[in-house]
């Protein structure tokens, strides 16, 4: 079964593609945390930080987070967020970057 983040890639579950490669997309969180709050996905579907392999994929989220923090205009600074696991609160198991900013972010995060 595909993912749910694959599904809004293939068209099957709305959502816009802000951004996509050869290696990964990103879309805005439908629940947003902050004025620009997108996630960046790789388009193979490793569950997640703890089921990453040395070379993949994600090798690219960095990259691609630095580009659309440049299209969304972050240029006071944003902060980059994975989840792990239940005890981080990770919802969606396809492993996923938080581009979060847009305004002041604490620290530390709850
Ligand atoms: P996690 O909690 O796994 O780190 O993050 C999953 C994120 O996916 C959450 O911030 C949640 O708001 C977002 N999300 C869940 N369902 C959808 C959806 O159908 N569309 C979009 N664009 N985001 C979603």
């Amino acid at each position: 079964m595909p993912t749910l983040f694959t599904k809004i890639l293939n068209g099957e579950i709305p959502g816009e593609i802000l951004y996509q490669d050869e290696h990964c997309f990103a879309i805005r969180d439908i629940n947003p945390q902050a004025p620009v709050h997108v996630l960046i996905i790789p388009k193979t579907e490793i569950e997640g930080v703890a089921t990453v392999e040395p070379h993949g994929d994600h090798e690219r989220l960095l990259y691609a987070a630095r580009l659309i923090a440049e299209q969304q205009g972050l240029t006071d600074g944003y902060r980059l967020v994975i989840n792990q696991g239940v005890q981080a609160g990770q919802t969606v198991p396809h492993l996923h970057v938080h581009l979060i900013g847009g305004r002041d972010l604490s620290w530390p995060p709850g």
